[in-house]
């Protein structure tokens, strides 16, 4: 009765380091083999048991800035250092096209662009339940050791946290469990939305009320409403 848009849907994650936002998108897309997560372009070191491919493509910044200049990306940023993160645009286009959802983890300047050029992108904001949490986070991952690096973290961390009012959900992960039953949440409901209808097939209602007259198993005799 109902034909509904077949396009996967674009949804966004950002939210402030250590939010948990890596591993709330690892456990949807175990839950979830409908949704597809492609991997972005960075041009900033790879780190220890990192891998090419897998955690990001990494390139240089020349070699990153060729393909700002072929169009190569559907946005990308200066994240942290002055080092580029992009999202590929031919590979998501593709994705999307056969059906399939995209979760894009990027950050708050790329969702802004996204949303731009595509209005029905789904902005998700996971937030940590406090900052004193996050502090707590950091310290427990100790990849970060400088202070000058974890006040860097921080001045991103509350610069992005100003920027919720941009998205359309926050999710606060307070345990993965539940960020991830709030996030699936949103898809199921993202896909019910009306505006997701492209043709509706109702049958013409004279000849429905016709029929519902002819059906033998009703009693078809018409009293006057009490
Ligand atoms: P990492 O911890 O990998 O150095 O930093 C990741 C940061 O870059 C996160 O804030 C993440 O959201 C952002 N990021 C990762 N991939 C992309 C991308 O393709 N585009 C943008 N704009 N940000 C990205």
């Amino acid at each position: 009765m109902i034909k509904t848009k077949k396009r996967g849907d674009l949804i966004i994650i950002s939210g402030p380091t250590c939010a948990g936002k890596a591993t709330v998108i690892q456990k949807i897309l175990e839950n979830r083999p409908n949704v597809v997560c492609p991997i972005s372009y960075t041009s900033r070191p790879m780190r220890k048991g990192e891998k090419d491919g897998v955690d990001y493509y990494f390139v240089t910044r020349e070699e990153f800035e060729k393909k700002i200049e072929n169009g190569d990306f559907l946005e990308y940023a200066k994240v942290r250092y002055g080092e580029y993160f992009g999202t590929p645009k031919k590979e998501l286009e593709e994705i999307l096209s056969s059906g399939k959802d995209v979760i894009l983890e990027i950050d708050v300047q790329g969702a802004k662009q996204v949303k731009e050029k595509f209005p029905e992108t789904i902005l998700i904001f996971i937030m940590a339940p406090s900052m004193e949490e996050l502090k707590r986070r950091i310290k427990a991952r100790g990849a970060e050791k400088q202070i000058d690096q974890i006040i860097d973290r921080f001045q991103t961390a509350y610069r992005e946290i100003n920027e919720v009012y941009r998205y359309n959900y926050v999710v606060v992960n307070d345990q993965v469990e539940n960020a991830v039953a709030k996030i699936e949440a949103i898809l199921l409901s993202e896909k019910c939305r009306v505006d997701r209808i492209e043709e509706l097939y109702v049958q013409n209602e004279e000849e429905f009320m016709h029929e519902l007259m002819m059906d033998k198993d009703f009693d078809n005799t018409i009293r006057p409403i009490q």
